[in-house]
C-alpha cells in the first residue's frame, strides 16, 4: 500500500516515496516537508539570492570534510555530463 503525503508548500498530494519527496532524517516520515518541484523552485531562488553566501560555505565545508569535496565533484561531473546530454 502506498501512502500519500501533502506538501506543506504547494499542498499537492503526492505518494510518500523518494521520487516525489527527498530524504529527511530530522522529519518523521523519513521525508522532506515539501515535494521535489517545491524544493528545487525554493534552492533555485536560494542560491541566486545568496551565491556569496554559499561559495564562502563550500570554501570553509571543504577544509573541514575532504570527503564532501569528493562527493560534490562527482555530483558535478554527473551534472556536466546530464547538461551535455541534453544540448546534443
Ligand atoms: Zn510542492
Amino acid at each position: 500500500m502506498l501512502d500519500t503525503k501533502a506538501c506543506t508548500k504547494c499542498g499537492g498530494s503526492f505518494p510518500a516515496t523518494l521520487e516525489y519527496f527527498r530524504q529527511d532524517r530530522s522529519s518523521d516520515s523519513g521525508l522532506t516537508r515539501w515535494c521535489k518541484p517545491c524544493l528545487a523552485e525554493y534552492g533555485r531562488a536560494y542560491r541566486a539570492a545568496n551565491r556569496e553566501k554559499i561559495n564562502a560555505c563550500k570554501r570553509r565545508c571543504r577544509s573541514q570534510d575532504p570527503a564532501a569535496l569528493e562527493r560534490e565533484r562527482a555530483y558535478q561531473r554527473a551534472y556536466r555530463e546530464r547538461r551535455r546530454g541534453e544540448q546534443a
